[in-house]
């Protein structure tokens, strides 16, 4: 529940580089011990390694990843990323009261992308239904923008793709922040680079913006508009372009007024369109450092994974009123 992350510079090989990380973590007063962090057995797919306490979790574990992988970068991007140079590691600790929630780290450097880990945890449910889809979003945003985005953009779009359950909590933490003098004004947050010390807000109001922007123009946009403002650095500029907002002012205006209405959904004419024909994608869509396999010949999941309604919060589990689990701090 709690979403800690961090972004540092650092130095690889005598270049300099920015290290990326991001964290997703459920409260749930279960801390990670040290018997949970032994794994048992690993799992090779196309783009991931998976530890995993037993190697028919490793399997599911790596299989959902990749189908994920695939169907989110399409839902995201239009098109599948090419597979990487070298698979991403996954680190899944699993266990049912397990509390929830993941991290994920790489680094940019002259615009690529590389050194993936990803450490996972929760029940086995939470991480297939949950956790995984949130974690991979991090990664098709990342090897698709090749830098890091404004955080209310990355972490309110990963949002979107968790189980309606969180999302209602969110909505629910949003109602509280803007009645208690939490919220936070939208030209401090669209400049904000790095985590504010007060969190929670940016995330409850990064998920409801990307929420009012995707049911307008779907995710295909949403990305556009994205790679719009980082481009330009003109935030008011990419909304006047692709929602006809004409400042992040008036987005702030706007928005508010729709979460003051109870977010209703937009009329007919302005809900999302169907997405994009693909090949109008694929030439923006990269993968990390692709190497000579095709994604058409990476190895699919075959059990299927339900990425829509079906996704089951991995909040469902998680204790109110506690505390973030500290190995992940
Ligand atoms: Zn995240």
């Amino acid at each position: 529940m709690e979403a800690m992350a961090r972004m540092v510079n650092g130095r690889i090989g005598g270049g300099r580089v920015r290290v990326f990380a991001t964290w997703l973590t459920i409260v749930s007063g279960w801390l990670v011990t040290t018997e949970s962090a032994v794994h048992a057995a690993g799992h090779r797919t196309a783009n991931f390694i998976v530890e995993a306490p037993t190697e028919a979790l490793a399997r599911k574990i790596g299989d959902a990843a990749e189908q994920y992988r695939h169907t989110l970068a399409v839902e995201w991007t239009g098109s599948p990323l090419p597979r990487w140079s070298r698979p991403c590691p996954i680190t899944a600790q699993v266990a049912p009261n397990l509390g929830a929630g993941g991290a994920t780290s790489f680094v940019f450097d002259r615009g690529e992308v590389f050194n993936w880990t990803m450490t996972i945890q929760g029940s086995e449910e939470r991480i297939l239904d949950s956790v995984l889809p949130h974690e991979i979003t991090h990664t098709i945003f990342a090897s698709h923008f090749r830098q890091p985005l404004p955080r209310w953009a990355d972490e309110g779009a990963c949002t979107t793709v968790e189980h309606p359950v969180e999302r209602a909590r969110q909505h629910r933490m949003l109602l509280e922040f803007l009645t208690t003098g939490r919220g936070i004004a939208f030209p401090e947050m669209f400049a904000m680079k790095e985590y504010p010390a007060d969190v929670l807000p940016l995330y409850s109001q990064g998920y409801s913006l990307a929420r009012y922007l995707i049911e307008r123009g779907g995710r295909h946009k949403y990305v556009s508009f994205v790679a719009e403002g980082l481009a330009t650095e003109n935030w008011s500029g990419a909304l006047a372009k692709h929602y006809g907002v004409t400042s992040v002012a008036q987005m702030q205006h706007v928005w508010l007024d729709w979460v003051k209405q109870g977010c209703p959904a937009p009329p007919a004419s302005l809900a999302a369109a169907t997405p994009p024909p693909a090949a109008a994608w694929s030439a923006t869509t990269r993968g990390q450092s692709p190497d000579s396999v095709p994604a058409s010949q990476a190895p699919v999941a075959t059990a299927p994974v339900t990425t829509s309604a079906a996704r089951t919060s991995i909040y469902a589990q998680a204790r109110q009123g506690g505390q973030p689990a500290a190995a992940v701090r």
